[in-house]
């Protein structure tokens, strides 16, 4: 006997009708890339889009076809993806700091066939579009007034290539199935490998992230996606932030601790999200010249570990709670959270910001267990360490054109490529990359939380640690240290900031002073070229 409920295909532009019927005058504000700021709402944006699907379809683009997008956060992008979506389309993120050569491999890989970019990357596109032969045409994200100069042939401006569409359209039918997005993941080793969302995953995910023990996201809260829309499907806010009905604040291209500061005050936001080193470059900002940011509640902060140091901050110097994230581009992405259950409700002060230190724990749709090398489920005790793996709704399948298909078994469980441990709650910790953990004497070190230790000292800007070879224990842990500006701590005070807070033998052999520390396209610390700048150091006497 089957279910009498209606069959309503979960499709991603019914996000936006949503949005726009039920919320319709909610605010989109944006720091534009021309400059001012722009104010629009969800009634606008969505017909907009449906501008935007109409004139693609006129364009002969639609279902499957990819369209890529390089741009920063605003109204425009945000239209962009639900036009794209609209037409069964498919909108394809580039990510614009990585190499050209490897955005033009990135291209041809997915065959795009359109391209939707900012004013600041006309530059980068005029040397990648001449090695991508299905490129048809070029949208500039802004209007015939700022329209550049540029060898790029076929370019128009959006605000021409929609006007000559009346909105009057009704957004294609189709299998809630089919492919909505894609995003290469990083890829530090190897070709990038495609991640191709569905209309549903799309969904299902933003009904997820929206839950209270997730972003916790309501039609009161104004949030802001600092995460670029590029980075790992934007982190679902595209979509959950539309579904709530919240405010959005796009912050364009100020991605400096100034400008974040003028948009979250000025702006109001009550929820922000990026990765660690967005706000180690606020932090900073508030340090030197003071402010308040007394309308923000919670800061969701992932894509690399959350030092302690940046949770004691916001909670204790800002009264902003902060919400540890864990995710994956191949998660769609968010994978846990680390927010507090009622097990836990009773920690404070320290406790509580060791708790924090965690990367949290999964929402519905989202299945993980730890395994050794051979697959054998090990326990959650909040020690032992082991393979991350995953299953759920949201979590790809395959990689686009089967590549890396030795990550994925026949029961569904992706291998994230991450070491962990699942404390008795379910709370899990990453330990390290599994091609980042230090092996010392058979044992595991775990790089991430000694670095997050070391960010704790007042005189530490950034902090990396990397195994390097030792004749006796195989590898042993070196500090590598970029301090703040005037300051000149020694490596005895570096060390000795370490004595007490983790084992003997996870001591650093030596601590080292870099002026940089080299960064992934998605501001994580780039442990491979850092590993190979190191490559000719040895440790002292060994
Ligand atoms: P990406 O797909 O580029 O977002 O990279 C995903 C990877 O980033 C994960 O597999 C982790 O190795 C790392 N990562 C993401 N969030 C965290 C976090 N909160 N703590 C530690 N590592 C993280």
């Amino acid at each position: 006997m089957l279910g009498l409920m209606q069959d309503w295909p979960l499709l991603c532009h019914k996000v936006i009708d949503h949005a726009a019927t039920y919320h319709g005058q909610r605010e989109v504000v944006s720091r534009s890339v021309e400059g001012p700021i722009h104010r629009t709402n969800y009634a606008e944006v969505r017909l907009r889009a449906l501008k935007l699907s109409q004139r693609l379809a006129r364009d002969g683009i639609g279902i499957g076809d990819r369209v890529a997008t390089m741009a920063w956060n605003t109204w425009r992008h945000l239209e962009s993806w639900y036009g794209i979506l609209g037409v069964g389309a498919v909108y394809h993120t580039l990510n614009p700091r990585l190499f050209h050569d490897q955005i033009a491999w990135i291209m041809n890989d997915a065959e795009d066939r359109m391209l939707f970019v900012d004013l600041t990357f006309v530059k980068l596109v005029e040397l990648i579009a001449p090695k991508v032969p299905s490129l048809e045409r070029i949208v500039i994200l802004t209007d015939d007034a700022h329209m550049p100069e540029t060898s790029l042939v076929n370019a128009v401006s959006y605000e021409s290539y929609i006007a000559e569409a009346d909105g009057d359209f009704a957004w294609a039918e189709f299998d809630e199935r089919t492919a909505a997005g894609m995003c290469y993941t990083s890829g530090t080793t190897g070709d990038p490998k495609g991640v191709v969302y569905s209309h549903r995953s799309n969904v299902l995910h933003a009904m997820t992230a929206l839950q209270p023990d997730m972003l916790s996201l309501a039609s009161r809260d104004r949030l802001m996606p600092v995460v670029p829309l590029f980075h790992a499907n934007g982190w679902s806010t595209a979509f959950s932030g539309p579904m709530s009905g919240c405010a959005m604040v796009m912050p364009g291209a100020g991605m400096d601790g100034e400008s974040i500061y003028q948009m979250l005050t000025q702006e109001k936001v009550t929820i922000t999200a990026a990765v660690p080193t967005v706000w180690l470059m606020l932090l900073q900002r508030m340090e030197k010249e003071g402010g308040a940011l007394p309308d923000l509640s919670r800061v969701v902060i992932g894509g690399s570990a959350c030092p302690r140091a940046i949770t004691k901050a916001f909670q204790d110097d800002y009264g902003v709670d902060v919400v540890h994230a864990w995710g994956m581009t191949e998660m769609s992405p968010l994978g846990t959270l680390c927010s507090i259950k009622p097990e836990y409700a009773h920690l404070e002060g320290d406790e509580k910001l060791d708790l924090q230190t965690k990367q949290g724990h999964p929402p519905f749709t989202v299945e993980m267990k730890i395994t050794d090398d051979e697959n054998v489920s090990l326990p959650w005790d909040g020690s032992t360490f082991g393979r991350l793996k995953v299953r759920g709704p949201a979590v790809s399948s395959s990689y686009y054109k089967g590549r890396g298909a030795e990550q994925f078994d026949t029961e569904g469980w992706f291998d994230t490529g991450d070491v962990a441990h699942v404390d008795q709650f379910g709370y899990m910790q990453i330990t390290d990359r599994a091609k980042d953990v230090i092996k010392s004497g058979g044992e595991w070190i775990s790089s991430i939380e000694i670095e997050n230790l070391a960010v704790g000292h007042p005189d530490v800007a950034e902090a990396a640690v990397i195994g390097v070879t030792h004749p006796k224990w195989d590898e042993r842990p070196l500090l590598v240290i970029v301090v703040k500006e005037d300051r000149s701590p020694s490596k005895e005070d570096l060390i000795g900031f370490l004595d007490g807070k983790i084992a003997k033998w996870w001591m650093p052999d030596d601590v080292i002073f870099v002026d940089d520390i080299p960064h992934t396209a998605t501001g994580k610390i780039q442990k491979t070229a850092l590993r190979d700048q190191l490559k000719d150091y040895s440790f002292p006497g060994a």
